[in-house]
């Protein structure tokens, strides 16, 4: 694709020549540590022959089958595993091509279910500003990232944003608060105002990736979503496509808060690059009430359930099980949060570090005390991801406008389950580096 918008972008992008554990090689004999797990897609690590291997024997016997007339040994054995790890109460799934696919997907059958069941009114969604959805132009209407839907504004369909639980930037609670009550209010009040019979579901990401690296709600905050959306009729679905499968220690984020929603959406880590998947896990209470009646879930890409991508996704299942890789990033990030904590102490540009596991965001301040941003002239976060870059680290740069439209800096790091400490020491000691050089220079603090 960059070839096709953009020679200069081709011109200056890397030729990979190939990929091993957390390392990317390229054509020139360059090496990054892939700290941002290329876009958190790589859980298992880069490189794993093994796959492949497998799919030139058994994998090879079905390439493609079209799943609306058959279904295939591959899809059932992966329902199952995923099931296997999903919490209680989730007794379907659907495979797509990844995240955008998986998200579109919840919000039709979220759709079709209320129609069914004789309340066709249902067709507004809640979401929440600063979250990421996918580009479609159903999960770009969900996502709360205004600079991504800008262009396409009067394509947006109706979606309700409300506020995400961001405490650091929060003028009610403060940056150590804990933002539920006001944030469960204003999820009500939305509700009411808008006519609770007319929404169809809640759409979260569990934790917060791109748009505001790594925003955690607090303890009580999804226990009293799924109370208001129990009590108004709504059905809560979480994206996981980005924290989902692993990447915070857990199989899926939602678990840190003993919660079942109605359906869970994934993608990236589930297909670890290996194969394009994605997948929506249902609960019983939507896949009973299409099973029993003997509904047909209109609905259905070509691509739906790929043969070849369940196998591949099977087999990331396999090395996961077998290596812990769905609980090892609750220890490893563990040591990640640590060193990140300490380059918080020593460099007053860190305002904040948010995340879990194998998931850290970053958000800089030109001033500590009064959270104030950098001016967007002084280019912190795309300057920082170039120095890291020459310091032979990717680290993923988070999109401008988190901050409720006035900028802020702020990266994710997201590398793959495997990593070593030896491996984060290098990619801490690279920004320990990075910020001493931004750090010595003079602060344009962003315009009130
Ligand atoms: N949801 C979340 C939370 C994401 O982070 C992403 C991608 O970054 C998506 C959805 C969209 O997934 P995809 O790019 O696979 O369509």
């Amino acid at each position: 694709m960059s070839g096709v918008f953009s020679r200069d972008f081709a011109a200056r992008t890397p030729l990979v020549d190939h990929a091993e554990g957390v390392w990317i090689h390229t054509a020139d004999g360059q090496r990054y540590l892939d700290g941002m797990g290329s876009a958190g897609v790589i859980g298992i690590g880069h490189g794993r022959t093994e796959i492949y291997e497998a799919l030139a024997g058994q994998g090879s016997k079905v390439s493609y089958v079209y799943t609306a007339s058959f279904t295939h040994p591959w899809q059932e054995e992966l329902s199952k595993s995923v099931l296997s790890v999903a919490p209680e109460g989730m007794s379907a799934v659907y495979f797509v091509s990844g995240g955008s696919e998986a998200n579109e997907t919840a919000l039709k059958l979220a759709r079709q279910y209320h129609v069914e069941r004789g309340e066709p009114t249902r067709h507004k969604m809640l979401a929440r500003w600063q979250s990421y959805h996918g580009v479609t132009i159903a999960t770009l209407s969900l996502s709360g990232r205004t600079s991504w839907r800008a262009p396409y504004d009067p394509y947006m369909l109706p979606v309700v944003h409300v506020s995400p639980p961001y405490s650091y930037r929060c003028a009610i609670c403060g940056p150590d608060g804990d933002c539920t009550d006001h944030c469960i209010e204003e999820l009500e009040r939305t509700i009411l105002l808008e006519g609770p019979e007319t929404i169809s579901c809640f759409f979260a990401e569990t934790i917060v990736g791109t748009t505001a690296s790594g925003v955690t709600p607090g303890p009580e905050y999804y226990r009293r979503v799924r109370e208001i959306c129990d009590r108004y009729g709504i059905l809560f679905i979480c994206d996981e496509v980005l924290m989902g499968y692993g990447r915070v220690g857990r199989p899926f984020a939602i678990e840190d808060w003993g919660v079942t929603p109605d359906m869970i959406t994934c993608g990236k880590a589930i297909g670890s690059g290996y194969a394009p998947l994605g997948a929506v896990i249902v609960s019983e209470k939507i896949a009973g009430f299409f099973r029993e009646g003997r509904r047909r879930f209109v609905h259905g890409f070509t691509y739906s359930g790929h043969a070849m991508s369940c196998f591949v996704g099977q087999k990331v299942f396999e090395i996961m099980q077998r290596e812990d890789l769905f609980r090892r990033p609750a220890e490893i990030g563990a040591y990640l949060h640590e060193r990140l904590g300490a380059l918080q102490q020593r460099h007053e540009m860190i305002g904040d570090l948010r995340g879990r596991g194998l998931y850290a965001g970053l958000e800089f301040v030109a001033d500590r005390h009064s959270r104030a941003p950098f001016a967007p002239d002084q280019q912190i976060t795309s300057r920082l991801v170039a120095m890291m870059r020459e310091r032979g680290v990717i680290v993923g740069a988070g999109v401008p406008g988190a901050n409720y439209g006035k900028g802020g800096d702020h990266i994710q790091i997201s590398p793959p389950f495997i990593i070593s400490e030896a491996e984060i020491d290098t990619l801490t000691g690279a920004l320990d580096e990075v910020l001493t050089v931004l750090g010595q220079e003079p602060r344009m603090l962003a315009a009130e």
